[in-house]
Protein backbone atom coordinates (compact mmCIF):
# COMPACT_ATOMS: atom_id res chain seq x y z
CA UNK A 1 0.00 0.00 0.00
CA UNK A 2 1.20 3.53 -0.88
CA UNK A 3 1.89 5.70 2.18
CA UNK A 4 -0.73 8.78 2.52
CA UNK A 5 1.26 12.18 1.66
CA UNK A 6 0.70 15.58 2.95
CA UNK A 7 2.03 18.03 0.88
CA UNK A 8 2.55 21.37 2.41
CA UNK A 9 4.93 24.50 1.45
CA UNK A 10 3.99 28.24 1.12
CA UNK A 11 1.90 29.73 -1.31
CA UNK A 12 2.27 28.77 -5.15
CA UNK A 13 5.02 26.25 -4.13
CA UNK A 14 3.45 23.81 -6.42
CA UNK A 15 1.76 21.45 -4.13
CA UNK A 16 -2.03 21.71 -6.06
CA UNK A 17 0.38 20.57 -9.36
CA UNK A 18 2.27 17.65 -7.47
CA UNK A 19 -0.80 16.00 -6.25
CA UNK A 20 -2.45 16.10 -9.60
CA UNK A 21 0.79 14.18 -10.76
CA UNK A 22 0.74 11.81 -8.07
CA UNK A 23 -3.03 11.00 -8.84
CA UNK A 24 -2.55 10.00 -12.86
CA UNK A 25 1.12 8.44 -12.22
CA UNK A 26 0.17 6.27 -8.69
CA UNK A 27 -3.87 6.54 -8.06
CA UNK A 28 -3.99 8.92 -5.74
CA UNK A 29 -6.94 10.47 -4.20
CA UNK A 30 -6.57 14.79 -3.40
CA UNK A 31 -8.17 15.82 -0.99
CA UNK A 32 -7.74 20.10 -1.41
CA UNK A 33 -8.75 21.96 1.61
CA UNK A 34 -8.29 25.02 -0.41
CA UNK A 35 -10.43 24.27 -3.56
CA UNK A 36 -12.97 22.78 -1.18
CA UNK A 37 -13.01 26.21 0.17
CA UNK A 38 -13.65 28.04 -2.63
CA UNK A 39 -16.37 25.57 -3.67
CA UNK A 40 -18.01 26.64 -0.59
CA UNK A 41 -17.41 30.10 -0.77
CA UNK A 42 -19.38 29.91 -3.99
CA UNK A 43 -22.76 29.55 -2.24
CA UNK A 44 -24.76 32.32 -1.73
CA UNK A 45 -25.65 30.95 2.10
CA UNK A 46 -24.64 32.29 5.03
CA UNK A 47 -21.81 29.73 5.77
CA UNK A 48 -20.98 30.02 2.08
CA UNK A 49 -20.58 34.10 2.39
CA UNK A 50 -17.91 34.01 5.88
CA UNK A 51 -15.85 31.64 3.80
CA UNK A 52 -15.85 33.63 1.25
CA UNK A 53 -14.85 36.76 3.06
CA UNK A 54 -12.30 34.38 5.03
CA UNK A 55 -10.63 33.72 1.71
CA UNK A 56 -10.87 37.02 0.31
CA UNK A 57 -8.77 38.29 3.10
CA UNK A 58 -6.32 35.83 3.55
CA UNK A 59 -6.95 34.23 6.72
CA UNK A 60 -7.67 30.92 8.00
CA UNK A 61 -10.86 28.93 8.47
CA UNK A 62 -11.36 28.07 11.73
CA UNK A 63 -9.79 24.65 13.28
CA UNK A 64 -12.89 23.63 14.12
CA UNK A 65 -14.69 24.23 10.57
CA UNK A 66 -12.07 22.85 8.65
CA UNK A 67 -11.69 19.83 10.66
CA UNK A 68 -15.21 18.99 10.47
CA UNK A 69 -15.21 18.82 6.45
CA UNK A 70 -11.91 17.55 6.43
CA UNK A 71 -13.03 14.40 8.53
CA UNK A 72 -15.99 14.49 6.41
CA UNK A 73 -14.44 14.31 2.73
CA UNK A 74 -11.94 11.53 3.98
CA UNK A 75 -14.84 9.46 4.84
CA UNK A 76 -16.55 9.88 1.44
CA UNK A 77 -12.96 8.09 0.10
CA UNK A 78 -12.58 5.04 2.01
CA UNK A 79 -9.82 3.11 2.42
CA UNK A 80 -9.23 1.56 -1.09
CA UNK A 81 -6.87 4.46 -2.14
CA UNK A 82 -4.21 6.35 -1.00
CA UNK A 83 -4.72 10.03 -0.32
CA UNK A 84 -2.79 13.52 -0.96
CA UNK A 85 -3.68 15.80 1.54
CA UNK A 86 -2.93 19.43 -0.29
CA UNK A 87 -3.35 22.36 2.06
CA UNK A 88 -4.27 20.32 5.01
CA UNK A 89 -2.90 20.02 8.02
CA UNK A 90 -2.11 24.12 8.20
CA UNK A 91 -1.10 23.94 11.86
CA UNK A 92 -0.30 21.83 14.71
CA UNK A 93 -3.68 21.36 15.99
CA UNK A 94 -4.82 20.08 12.66
CA UNK A 95 -1.68 18.27 12.58
CA UNK A 96 -2.80 16.24 15.91
CA UNK A 97 -6.42 15.76 14.21
CA UNK A 98 -5.22 14.93 10.78
CA UNK A 99 -3.04 11.69 12.96
CA UNK A 100 -6.58 10.94 15.37
CA UNK A 101 -8.71 10.61 11.96
CA UNK A 102 -6.58 8.29 10.25
CA UNK A 103 -6.35 6.38 13.55
CA UNK A 104 -9.27 6.44 13.90
CA UNK A 105 -9.90 5.37 9.81
CA UNK A 106 -7.25 2.62 10.28
CA UNK A 107 -5.42 4.00 7.65
CA UNK A 108 -1.42 4.45 7.96
CA UNK A 109 0.10 7.73 9.64
CA UNK A 110 0.62 9.93 6.30
CA UNK A 111 4.20 11.05 5.23
CA UNK A 112 4.83 14.62 5.15
CA UNK A 113 6.57 16.55 2.70
CA UNK A 114 7.76 19.92 2.23
CA UNK A 115 8.10 21.97 -0.44
CA UNK A 116 10.60 24.45 -0.06
CA UNK A 117 10.40 27.99 -2.08
CA UNK A 118 11.86 31.09 -1.11
CA UNK A 119 9.71 33.87 0.11
CA UNK A 120 10.51 36.18 -3.09
CA UNK A 121 10.13 33.42 -5.38
CA UNK A 122 6.59 32.94 -4.01
CA UNK A 123 5.58 36.54 -4.91
CA UNK A 124 6.86 35.96 -8.42
CA UNK A 125 5.13 32.77 -8.96
CA UNK A 126 1.69 34.05 -7.37
CA UNK A 127 1.96 37.17 -9.27
CA UNK A 128 1.64 35.64 -12.58
CA UNK A 129 -0.94 32.60 -11.48
CA UNK A 130 -3.89 32.52 -12.79
CA UNK A 131 -7.57 30.19 -12.13
CA UNK A 132 -10.15 29.42 -14.20
CA UNK A 133 -13.84 30.63 -12.41
CA UNK A 134 -15.34 27.73 -13.85
CA UNK A 135 -13.20 24.50 -13.57
CA UNK A 136 -11.39 25.86 -10.98
CA UNK A 137 -8.11 24.86 -12.23
CA UNK A 138 -4.78 26.73 -11.29
CA UNK A 139 -2.13 27.55 -14.10
CA UNK A 140 1.16 29.62 -14.22
CA UNK A 141 1.35 31.83 -17.10
CA UNK A 142 4.22 34.40 -18.51
CA UNK A 143 3.76 37.68 -16.82
CA UNK A 144 2.08 40.79 -18.38
CA UNK A 145 -0.87 41.73 -19.47
CA UNK A 146 -3.75 39.49 -18.94
CA UNK A 147 -5.55 39.65 -22.49
CA UNK A 148 -7.98 36.64 -22.99
CA UNK A 149 -6.03 33.72 -21.81
CA UNK A 150 -7.99 30.93 -21.60
CA UNK A 151 -8.17 27.97 -19.25
CA UNK A 152 -6.61 25.14 -21.26
CA UNK A 153 -8.72 22.24 -19.81
CA UNK A 154 -11.95 24.34 -20.57
CA UNK A 155 -11.14 27.11 -22.53
CA UNK A 156 -12.84 29.24 -20.27
CA UNK A 157 -11.17 33.18 -19.80
CA UNK A 158 -9.43 32.67 -16.70
CA UNK A 159 -8.82 35.73 -14.18
CA UNK A 160 -6.51 36.00 -11.22
CA UNK A 161 -7.01 34.85 -7.40
CA UNK A 162 -8.52 37.92 -5.57
CA UNK A 163 -6.21 36.23 -2.40
CA UNK A 164 -3.28 36.46 -4.94
CA UNK A 165 -3.03 39.92 -5.03
CA UNK A 166 0.07 41.36 -3.05
CA UNK A 167 -1.17 42.55 0.30
CA UNK A 168 -3.34 39.85 0.49
CA UNK A 169 -0.37 37.32 -0.48
CA UNK A 170 1.60 39.31 2.27
CA UNK A 171 -1.11 37.69 5.17
CA UNK A 172 -1.07 34.60 3.70
CA UNK A 173 2.55 34.04 3.61
CA UNK A 174 2.72 35.10 7.49
CA UNK A 175 0.21 32.96 8.47
CA UNK A 176 2.56 30.28 6.78
CA UNK A 177 5.52 30.68 8.90
CA UNK A 178 3.43 31.20 12.02
CA UNK A 179 1.41 28.45 11.85
CA UNK A 180 2.36 26.08 9.20
CA UNK A 181 6.26 26.03 9.15
CA UNK A 182 6.31 25.19 12.33
CA UNK A 183 5.26 21.29 11.14
CA UNK A 184 8.06 21.14 9.46
CA UNK A 185 10.03 20.45 12.54
CA UNK A 186 6.68 18.49 13.77
CA UNK A 187 6.81 15.86 11.34
CA UNK A 188 11.10 16.08 11.51
CA UNK A 189 10.94 14.60 15.41
CA UNK A 190 8.09 12.16 14.17
CA UNK A 191 10.64 10.78 11.69
CA UNK A 192 8.07 11.44 8.93
CA UNK A 193 9.29 14.51 7.14
CA UNK A 194 10.53 14.81 3.61
CA UNK A 195 11.94 18.25 2.35
CA UNK A 196 12.00 18.63 -1.35
CA UNK A 197 13.50 21.40 -3.14
CA UNK A 198 10.13 23.13 -5.02
CA UNK A 199 12.17 25.51 -7.14
CA UNK A 200 12.84 22.69 -9.89
CA UNK A 201 10.77 21.72 -12.41
CA UNK A 202 7.76 20.47 -12.04
CA UNK A 203 8.86 16.91 -13.53
CA UNK A 204 11.89 17.20 -11.57
CA UNK A 205 10.17 18.02 -8.05
CA UNK A 206 7.71 14.85 -9.32
CA UNK A 207 10.50 13.02 -9.56
CA UNK A 208 12.22 13.70 -6.19
CA UNK A 209 8.99 13.30 -4.32
CA UNK A 210 9.20 9.86 -5.89
CA UNK A 211 12.32 8.74 -4.91
CA UNK A 212 12.17 10.23 -1.60
CA UNK A 213 8.87 8.14 -0.51
CA UNK A 214 9.75 5.37 -2.34
CA UNK A 215 6.87 5.17 -4.56
CA UNK A 216 7.20 2.31 -7.66
CA UNK A 217 4.35 2.14 -10.22
P1 LIG B 1 -5.16 27.41 -0.55
O1 LIG B 1 -5.70 27.28 -1.94
O2 LIG B 1 -4.64 26.09 -0.01
O3 LIG B 1 -4.17 28.53 -0.39
O4 LIG B 1 -6.42 27.77 0.38
C1 LIG B 1 -7.23 28.90 0.12
C2 LIG B 1 -7.86 29.36 1.41
O5 LIG B 1 -8.72 28.35 1.94
C3 LIG B 1 -6.88 29.67 2.53
O6 LIG B 1 -6.30 30.95 2.41
C4 LIG B 1 -7.80 29.55 3.75
O7 LIG B 1 -8.64 30.68 3.87
C5 LIG B 1 -8.68 28.35 3.37
N1 LIG B 1 -8.08 27.07 3.85
C6 LIG B 1 -7.65 26.03 3.06
N2 LIG B 1 -7.18 25.04 3.82
C7 LIG B 1 -7.27 25.44 5.10
C8 LIG B 1 -6.92 24.84 6.35
N3 LIG B 1 -6.35 23.63 6.42
N4 LIG B 1 -7.17 25.56 7.48
C9 LIG B 1 -7.74 26.78 7.44
N5 LIG B 1 -8.08 27.40 6.29
C10 LIG B 1 -7.86 26.74 5.13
Amino acid sequence: MKPDIILFGPQGSGKGTQAEKLVSAFGYRVIGTGGLMREYAKHRDKFGKTIKRIIERGELVPDETIGRIFSEELTKIGTADPIVFDGFPRNLNQARLLDQLATRAERPLPLAVYLQLPRGEVFKRLASRYVCADCGTLFQSLPGPLKKLVCPKCGREVEMRKDDRPEIIETRLNLFYSQTYPLVSHYQKLGRLKEINGQATIDHVHAAIVAALGLAK
